[in-house]
Parts: C-alpha cells; structure tokens; sequence
C-alpha cells in the first residue's frame, strides 16, 4: 500500500510531480520554472510594482538621518543600510578546481552577511517593517509632518507614543534579531517567538536590548502559528508576518534599486550580451522572493533568479512544484526541516511569495548541509570571508550552471550560450557577521574536516 500524502497515493505525486521523489530522497536537485515567462507577460498579473519599490526606498531615505543618529555604524553610509558587492574570483577559481567545471563569466558576492545593525538579509525587510509601522503610528498623531526631520522619532514624545503598543514576531533567529533591536530601538515592546533550532546567542542578544523572548519546542511555522494567536488578542499589538507580508517585501525589493546602482558603479552592464544569475537562500521566501521580483522589475529578461534551499527543508521547491505554495508542507512529504541553515530551516513556504514569484523565478535548486560547510571552509581559506551556513546556499548555484544538465537546458532554452563568458553571477550571501567568532570558528573546522 503506498503512502498517501494530501489525498493523493505518494505513487501518483511521483507520477504528476517528478521532482516530489528526488525531494522526498534528499536528493540535491536543480528545478527549472516552468510557469516562468517574460517579464512583460508576467507583470500583468503582479499586485506590486516598481512604483511600491520606490515609494519603499523613499520611506528608508526618509529615515537615514534617524538611523544614522541612533545606530552610529550607519553614519559611514548616510544611514542607508547597504551591504558591499564583492568580486571573488579565487572563490570561483576553488570551485572550478572542486567541481571539475568551469564557470562562466565571473563571480561575486552580496555581502547583506555584513549589512549594519542586524548582520543578515533580514535587516532590509525585517528593519523597514519596523520603520513603516513607526511610521504609520507617528503620522496618525500628527507627528512628523512631510518634510520634517525624522530624528525627532528619536526624541523622548515619540519613544513613549511607540512604549504603548507592542511589535511581535516569529522567528528561527535572524528576523527576531533585525525587528527585536530596530523595535527596541524605537521605544516599542517586543515580543518575539523563536523555534527551537533557534541559537541561544540570538535569544541572548535580544534579551540583552530588553526584548521578551518566547521559546517553542517546535520549528518555525509552530512559533509563527502561536505568535500570530497571541498578538491578535491583544489590540495594541502588531504582528509582523514573515508568511504575508507585503511590506516586508518590498523592503527587501529595495535591494535591487541599490544593486543596479552599485553594478553602474563597477560598470558592470546587464544586458542581453550580459546575463545576470543571482542565487539567493530561501527560507519562507519573502528575502529572496523581494530581492529577485525587485530585480525582475529593475533588469526584466536579463536577470536570472534563482532560491536555494537544504534538502531537508526544500518547501519553496515543493510548494512551486506541486503549485499547492502554503497548502503544503515538506513534513507532508516526510522530510524533516532540521538543517544547521539558520533561516532557512522551514517546513511550510509563503503562499503569498510562491504565486507571486511562479512567473518571474528561474528555478530552484537544494543542496546538503554538508557542501554548504564545505564552501564555507572554502570562501574562508580563499577570501578570507567568514559567513554562516545558510549564506553559502547560493554558492552552489554557479557550479550548477556550468555542469547541471537541467541548468544547461534553460540556457539553451534562453538563448544564452553565447552570452555565457560574459555572464555575472552574484551570490546572495544572507548572514554572518553577528554570529560569535567561536561559532563561525567551529563552521570553519566542520567543513575543513568534510573537505
Ligand atoms: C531568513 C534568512 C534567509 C531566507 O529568507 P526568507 O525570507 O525566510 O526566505 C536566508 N538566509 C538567512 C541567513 C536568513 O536569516
């Protein structure tokens, strides 16, 4: 007798769905989009635009000079949180050497590892979130008016205006960590709900910024799941929802106008003649998702999104895959969601991220705990970087598309052969310079002793 999964004999899921068994294997597998199409047709259906990017990259320059008084480190970039793009060519020359395979075009990093305040991608959306809602509260009471300075916030009126409601998450860690300290910051009380893979380094953090923390037994989605009962008794109470939110997004979106700005810079041009991949690490999918559909609508055709995910916790793959997003999860299946991946150790996608995604992503891909520690002794020995697991998913990426034969058949679908030594991949590195030296020390010996 096979087993049944949400009605369905799992024979008939392998039958309809290939990739559900690879998956169900903890294969590492590189999945092609078929629901991706031109940036022209696939913006027809999109609830957001780019004019809701900009009106959020508006709302972060209206804050600048409030970061850049509170949080000091920020005055370097003008109170603008944005991270260094970086060419690692020896990384690439590694990997090619590992892999048997040679990479085309050239390689570089997105270090959001090393964003100010928060030191993870969750700093973009986690901190806007925050920001909006500060925002919002202080419009209602007249305060500040357009145009005003927003240091004000930062002024005794404000911090007790923001002390009487309450701003509540979920969180594996990273996002606790980004909404905990931009919310205590503020004035506001917090209160976020950690999972149990959870490191005790993040909970004690927050602790220290005077932050409540609420521990589960449970993953991710059972502390979001609670979370969200909790914050709806309580009328004073906002709950950021990692699953839904919009705004969220588009705060990570924002990331692409900033992006384009620094490829000028390098005068790195995307263009048909210059393709761009970006690989980025998915959890529940709002970073990636923001960051690629935000690219979508800066570069179109010419950019090439594609998530990575742990092979114990592929549920943006198995929601896109089965097209059944939020109404499956990868425990459905009978796959764990245990990872060392901080972030990334999620059972259940967002709903709201893989319908709006299925026209813009390229592909996904999953790869083992084990080659995430692996290239992570390898970016250190070779550049000298130090990031956290999760940060070295999107490393795999490139050596998938010089050898994954799936990989191959988009390029050739594309078009791209051509344009392939000029191509520019950019690896989404999420996370790592909070995270204690000892513990970014032990990462390194694991890997070194995998290699
Ligand atoms: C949260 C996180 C991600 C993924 O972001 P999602 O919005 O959950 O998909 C990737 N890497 C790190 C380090 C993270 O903390």
């Amino acid at each position: 007798m096979s087993n049944m999964i949400l009605g369905k004999h799992e024979a008939e899921w392998h039958r309809q769905v290939p990739i559900t068994a690879d998956l169900q294997a903890l294969k590492e597998i590189c999945w092609i989009n078929p629901g991706y199409v031109p940036v022209s047709q696939a913006v027809l259906d999109s609830p957001l635009s780019m004019a809701d990017i900009r009106d959020a990259s508006d709302r972060l320059a209206r804050f600048a000079p409030y970061l850049m008084e509170v949080f000091p480190e920020t005055a370097a970039t003008g109170g603008i949180l944005e991270s260094p793009l970086r060419r690692i060519d020896r990384m690439q020359a590694a990997l090619e050497r590992a892999y048997g395979c040679t990479i085309p075009g050239s390689l570089w990093l997105k270090m959001d590892s090393h964003l100010a305040i928060s030191g993870s991608i969750k700093a973009r959306g986690g901190i806007y979130e925050v920001l909006k809602t500060a925002e919002d509260i202080a419009l209602r009471h007249g305060l500040p008016k357009p145009g005003d300075d927003y240091r004000v916030l930062a002024e005794d009126r404000f911090r007790q205006l923001f002390s009487q409601y309450e701003i509540a998450v979920g969180s594996t860690g990273n996002l606790g960590l980004s909404i905990g300290i931009m919310s205590a910051a503020l004035g506001f009380r917090v209160t976020v709900h950690m999972s149990a893979d959870a490191r005790q380094w993040k909970k004690d953090l927050l602790r220290q910024k005077g932050v409540q923390v609420v521990e589960y037994a449970a993953d991710y989605s059972v502390a979001i799941t609670q979370g969200r009962k909790l914050a709806l008794q309580n009328p004073m109470c906002i709950f950021i929802d990692d699953e839904n939110s919009q705004t969220l997004f588009l705060g990570y979106a924002v990331a692409a106008l900033r992006l384009a700005e620094q490829l000028r810079r390098e005068d790195i041009p995307v263009d048909a003649q210059h393709p761009l991949f970006v690989y980025l690490p998915c959890g529940v999918g709002g970073g990636p998702g923001g960051v690629a559909f935000g690219l979508k609508m800066v570069f179109g055709d010419h950019v090439h999104a594609f998530f990575a995910e742990p092979t114990h916790a592929s549920c943006m793959v198995l929601g896109m895959a089965t097209r059944l997003h939020q109404a499956v999860s990868v425990q459905d299946f009978g796959i764990d969601s245990k990872t060392v991946a901080d972030g990334l150790a999620v059972g259940r996608p967002s709903g709201f991220v893989g319908r709006l995604m299925e026209p813009f992503l390229s592909g996904c891909y999953t790869l083992s705990d084990e080659r995430m520690f692996r290239m992570l002794a390898q970016l250190v020995d070779t550049e000298d970087i130090r990031l956290e697991p999760s940060a070295l998913a999107g490393m795999w990426g490139p050596v998938l598309s010089a050898r994954d034969p799936a990989f191959a058949g988009y390029i050739a679908r594309h078009g791209l052969q051509a344009a392939m030594p000029r191509a520019n991949h950019i690896v989404w590195a999420t996370g790592g310079s909070m995270v204690p030296r000892a513990e970014l020390d032990s990462y390194y010996q694991k890997g070194k002793s995998l290699s």
